[in-house]
Protein backbone atom coordinates (compact mmCIF):
# COMPACT_ATOMS: atom_id res chain seq x y z
CA UNK A 1 0.00 0.00 0.00
CA UNK A 2 1.63 3.46 -0.90
CA UNK A 3 0.96 6.46 1.40
CA UNK A 4 -0.95 9.14 0.16
CA UNK A 5 1.18 12.01 -0.63
CA UNK A 6 0.26 15.68 -0.11
CA UNK A 7 -2.21 14.84 2.74
CA UNK A 8 -2.02 17.70 5.01
CA UNK A 9 -1.21 17.04 8.62
CA UNK A 10 -4.36 17.37 11.10
CA UNK A 11 -6.02 21.20 11.27
CA UNK A 12 -5.65 22.04 14.55
CA UNK A 13 -8.74 22.15 16.04
CA UNK A 14 -10.65 25.20 15.30
CA UNK A 15 -13.87 25.47 17.26
CA UNK A 16 -14.07 29.28 16.34
CA UNK A 17 -14.47 27.83 12.62
CA UNK A 18 -17.03 29.52 10.65
CA UNK A 19 -18.95 26.61 9.84
CA UNK A 20 -19.91 25.65 13.75
CA UNK A 21 -22.67 26.64 15.16
CA UNK A 22 -22.60 30.47 16.50
CA UNK A 23 -22.36 30.67 20.34
CA UNK A 24 -25.01 32.91 20.41
CA UNK A 25 -27.26 30.67 19.82
CA UNK A 26 -28.91 31.81 16.72
CA UNK A 27 -28.78 28.30 15.17
CA UNK A 28 -27.14 29.69 12.53
CA UNK A 29 -23.74 28.80 11.42
CA UNK A 30 -21.01 31.52 12.64
CA UNK A 31 -19.98 32.58 9.79
CA UNK A 32 -23.10 33.23 8.36
CA UNK A 33 -23.67 35.01 12.01
CA UNK A 34 -21.83 37.25 14.13
CA UNK A 35 -18.23 36.28 12.48
CA UNK A 36 -19.71 38.91 10.01
CA UNK A 37 -19.84 41.85 12.56
CA UNK A 38 -16.66 40.32 14.26
CA UNK A 39 -14.82 39.94 11.15
CA UNK A 40 -16.21 43.43 9.57
CA UNK A 41 -15.16 45.24 12.74
CA UNK A 42 -11.52 43.28 12.61
CA UNK A 43 -11.22 44.25 9.26
CA UNK A 44 -11.91 48.21 9.25
CA UNK A 45 -13.76 49.19 12.39
CA UNK A 46 -17.22 48.94 11.54
CA UNK A 47 -19.73 48.07 13.35
CA UNK A 48 -22.38 47.02 11.42
CA UNK A 49 -25.00 45.23 13.76
CA UNK A 50 -28.53 46.27 12.20
CA UNK A 51 -30.66 45.83 15.49
CA UNK A 52 -30.55 45.63 19.09
CA UNK A 53 -30.38 42.00 19.13
CA UNK A 54 -27.96 41.21 16.72
CA UNK A 55 -25.33 43.19 18.44
CA UNK A 56 -26.18 41.60 22.19
CA UNK A 57 -26.01 38.48 19.91
CA UNK A 58 -22.61 39.22 18.82
CA UNK A 59 -21.27 40.87 22.14
CA UNK A 60 -22.53 37.60 23.69
CA UNK A 61 -20.40 35.57 20.53
CA UNK A 62 -17.05 37.91 21.85
CA UNK A 63 -17.46 36.93 25.39
CA UNK A 64 -18.02 33.34 24.37
CA UNK A 65 -15.00 33.20 21.97
CA UNK A 66 -13.10 35.37 24.48
CA UNK A 67 -13.40 33.04 27.12
CA UNK A 68 -11.78 29.87 24.63
CA UNK A 69 -9.43 32.21 23.22
CA UNK A 70 -10.49 32.53 20.03
CA UNK A 71 -11.31 35.50 18.86
CA UNK A 72 -8.36 38.06 19.66
CA UNK A 73 -10.67 41.00 18.84
CA UNK A 74 -13.14 40.12 21.25
CA UNK A 75 -11.90 42.55 24.05
CA UNK A 76 -11.76 45.84 21.48
CA UNK A 77 -15.04 44.94 19.86
CA UNK A 78 -16.77 44.54 23.11
CA UNK A 79 -15.12 48.34 24.30
CA UNK A 80 -16.36 49.71 20.72
CA UNK A 81 -19.76 48.39 20.89
CA UNK A 82 -20.13 50.00 24.62
CA UNK A 83 -21.75 53.63 24.94
CA UNK A 84 -18.91 55.69 25.84
CA UNK A 85 -20.79 57.51 28.58
CA UNK A 86 -20.88 53.90 30.51
CA UNK A 87 -17.55 52.17 28.90
CA UNK A 88 -15.55 50.82 31.09
CA UNK A 89 -11.44 51.87 30.29
CA UNK A 90 -10.66 47.94 30.17
CA UNK A 91 -12.31 44.55 30.51
CA UNK A 92 -10.96 41.73 32.23
CA UNK A 93 -11.98 38.95 29.96
CA UNK A 94 -12.00 35.41 30.95
CA UNK A 95 -9.21 33.68 28.81
CA UNK A 96 -8.83 30.10 28.42
CA UNK A 97 -8.37 27.81 31.67
CA UNK A 98 -5.42 29.00 33.27
CA UNK A 99 -3.50 27.98 36.80
CA UNK A 100 -6.37 29.77 38.76
CA UNK A 101 -8.93 27.18 37.30
CA UNK A 102 -11.26 29.83 37.09
CA UNK A 103 -12.50 29.50 33.89
CA UNK A 104 -15.45 30.70 32.32
CA UNK A 105 -17.74 28.70 29.55
CA UNK A 106 -20.40 30.35 27.98
CA UNK A 107 -22.76 27.44 27.46
CA UNK A 108 -26.01 29.24 25.92
CA UNK A 109 -28.06 32.66 25.73
CA UNK A 110 -31.61 32.25 25.47
CA UNK A 111 -32.98 35.83 24.30
CA UNK A 112 -36.62 36.15 25.71
CA UNK A 113 -37.75 39.36 24.85
CA UNK A 114 -36.74 42.52 22.60
CA UNK A 115 -38.02 46.24 22.82
CA UNK A 116 -37.48 48.65 19.88
CA UNK A 117 -34.16 48.02 18.99
CA UNK A 118 -34.75 48.24 15.27
CA UNK A 119 -33.61 49.46 12.08
CA UNK A 120 -36.05 52.31 12.62
CA UNK A 121 -35.56 52.66 15.94
CA UNK A 122 -32.93 55.16 18.59
CA UNK A 123 -32.95 52.99 21.26
CA UNK A 124 -34.30 49.21 22.57
CA UNK A 125 -33.55 46.99 25.12
CA UNK A 126 -33.18 43.21 25.17
CA UNK A 127 -33.98 40.77 27.47
CA UNK A 128 -32.32 37.46 28.17
CA UNK A 129 -30.75 35.10 30.03
CA UNK A 130 -27.14 33.55 29.63
CA UNK A 131 -26.45 30.47 30.78
CA UNK A 132 -21.99 29.72 31.95
CA UNK A 133 -20.52 27.43 34.14
CA UNK A 134 -17.74 27.71 35.99
CA UNK A 135 -15.72 25.42 38.43
CA UNK A 136 -18.18 26.31 41.05
CA UNK A 137 -21.13 24.39 38.62
CA UNK A 138 -23.63 26.46 36.53
CA UNK A 139 -25.04 29.91 36.53
CA UNK A 140 -26.70 31.56 34.75
CA UNK A 141 -27.63 35.52 34.43
CA UNK A 142 -30.86 37.08 33.86
CA UNK A 143 -30.95 40.94 32.19
CA UNK A 144 -32.12 43.43 30.61
CA UNK A 145 -29.59 45.30 28.70
CA UNK A 146 -30.77 48.37 27.36
CA UNK A 147 -29.30 50.04 23.95
CA UNK A 148 -29.02 53.15 21.69
CA UNK A 149 -28.49 54.02 17.97
CA UNK A 150 -26.18 56.94 17.01
CA UNK A 151 -25.28 57.69 13.32
CA UNK A 152 -26.53 54.52 12.13
CA UNK A 153 -24.59 52.29 15.20
CA UNK A 154 -26.31 50.45 17.72
CA UNK A 155 -24.07 50.35 21.22
CA UNK A 156 -24.84 48.72 24.58
CA UNK A 157 -25.50 51.22 26.85
CA UNK A 158 -25.80 49.43 29.89
CA UNK A 159 -28.13 46.64 31.78
CA UNK A 160 -30.43 45.70 34.79
CA UNK A 161 -29.61 41.91 36.26
CA UNK A 162 -32.62 40.25 38.05
ZN1 LIG B 1 -24.38 34.66 16.37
Amino acid sequence: MTEPTNVPADPAPDPASTSRRCPCGSGDVYGGCCARFHGRYAADGTLAAPTAEALMRSRYAAFALAATGELAEAEAYLLATWAPETRPAQLALDGPADESGDQVRWLRLDVESTAGGGPFDDDGSVTFTAHFRTPAGRHTQHETSRFVRRSGTWLYRDGDAS
